[in-house]
């Protein structure tokens, strides 16, 4: 990592963990991390319904709480739905969009993840925008067309003044949850590829300011590497995330790269 960007790792704890799990995880990360929030932020995404609880055991440890999704629409019918002042009221303060699970398996598009995202920034929360091409677009040769192609969709008429409230997660289709992680070399060429992509549709401070998490199958063993590569800001971890123990070995990774 090694450079002025603050490290950034995040627990996507997806449809998993019940009340009672997912509070003794939050318990169990606040213990084993919260000598590192000063040196990296660090965010846990619960399910929905445990935001509150999980909120309240973050207290004032310096974790980031954060939502998996969002809807654009401030209220109204919508059934099934989060606005973003819910998650507001629940002092959430950093929000995934464009997750491959939500593209691929809920179907959502470039312009659904555009809508959230702008919403997401009008109120004023941080947005880790999540890009990354399928095992059969790497192999047609298509990985840097179709991470470009996503960024600049879900980017649509983004001011420059609102970049300082975006992430991206780099997240290979192919290695989420797989244990097929990237090289460090091939997750840090697209990085390379997204912050160039950045300095040409803002300008090149916007682009160095950037942080890129990479995601895919990270894990205890293989974060340093991965972390290693400058273009490489921290994570977004998955299954990892679940285990307190390795989940700390990761933000330790992140934490001793920069
Ligand atoms: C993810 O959920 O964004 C993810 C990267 O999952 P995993 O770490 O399990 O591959």
């Amino acid at each position: 990592m090694a450079t002025t960007r603050r490290p950034f790792v995040g627990g996507n704890w997806k449809m998993n963990t019940d009340l009672a799990s997912a509070v003794e995880l939050a318990d169990d990360i606040v213990a084993a991390c919260s000598h590192l929030a000063d040196r990296c932020d660090i965010a846990l995404y619960p399910p929905f319904p445990y935001l509150q609880v999980v909120g309240r055991t973050l207290g004032h440890h310096g974790f980031l709480l954060g939502a998996q999704d969002v809807y654009y629409q401030s209220n109204g019918a919508y059934t099934g739905e989060v606005s973003t002042d819910m998650l507001l009221d629940l002092n959430v303060k950093v929000v995934l969009v464009g997750h491959s699970e939500r593209r691929h398996v809920l179907g959502e598009n470039d312009e659904l993840i555009n809508a959230k995202l702008r919403a997401a920034l009008e109120a004023g929360l941080q947005v880790v925008l999540c890009i990354g091409e399928t095992l059969e677009q790497r192999e047609a040769g298509d990985t840097n067309r179709v991470n470009v192609s996503q960024l600049m969709a879900g980017l649509r008429n983004v001011a420059p003044e609102q970049m300082g409230q975006v992430a991206i997660a780099y997240e290979p289709v192919w290695a989420i949850g797989t244990g097929q992680v990237a090289s460090p070399q091939d997750a840090a060429a697209v990085h390379r590829i997204i912050r160039q992509s950045i300095a040409d549709l803002y300008d090149d401070g916007t682009a160095e300011a950037l942080r890129i998490q990479y995601g895919g199958s990270v894990n205890a063993t293989n974060a340093a590497e991965l972390f290693s590569e400058a273009q490489i800001d921290g994570g977004l971890i998955g299954g990892a995330s679940l285990d307190s123990a390795k989940f700390k070995a990761i933000v330790e990774a992140a934490v001793g790269a920069n």
